[in-house]
């Protein structure tokens, strides 16, 4: 089964007309995407393709969304859970837009400090989080207040569960 959606990959990413194809994410997160982009039980109509030979990952999942367009944010958080990913965006059916996520160097808000002491986890204290980019593969984070660090997992755990 898997085989046959991948050998219809080309005409499959043809077929959305208006929307975004999220290409190149690391195999097996691609569930974790549509979840963290708030798209489970959406209206949105999508296809999900998963295990997919790809060159350059050894195998990659697709998640294809007709009519969403992400924003800033959106595209931060994809960059944290699938750091290889490539966004098209699909205007009348061509890819007018072809990006690279990338973790940002300094990130504010979206991830928690894991240290139970920071600053910006203290009741009352209206300290934004604000983590710094150390590594990108492996992912790691580091808070810029306490200097606690946050790898990959973790950060994919906290996401899906905020
Ligand atoms: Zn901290």
């Amino acid at each position: 089964m898997w085989s046959l959606l991948s050998t219809s990959e080309g005409l499959f990413v043809r077929r959305i007309r208006e929307g975004t194809v999220i290409d190149h994410i690391t195999a097996g997160r691609s569930l974790h995407v549509v979840r963290l982009l708030g798209l489970e039980g959406s209206n949105y109509t999508m296809a999900i393709v998963m295990n997919v030979d790809s060159r350059k990952l050894g195998r990659k999942d697709i998640v294809k969304v007709e009519g969403l367009f992400l924003n800033s944010e959106q595209i931060s958080k994809i960059s944290l859970i699938a750091p290889n990913a490539t966004l098209n965006i699909i205007k009348d059916g061509l890819v007018v837009i072809k990006q690279k996520v990338k973790p940002p160097d300094i990130i504010e808000g979206i991830l928690r400090c894991p240290n139970l002491s920071c600053i910006t986890r203290k009741e009352g204290e209206f300290v934004k989080s604000k983590m710094r980019l150390v590594s990108t593969n492996p992912l790691i984070y580091q808070c810029i207040y306490c200097g606690t660090y946050i790898g990959e997992d973790d950060i994919v755990e906290m996401l899906l569960s905020t």
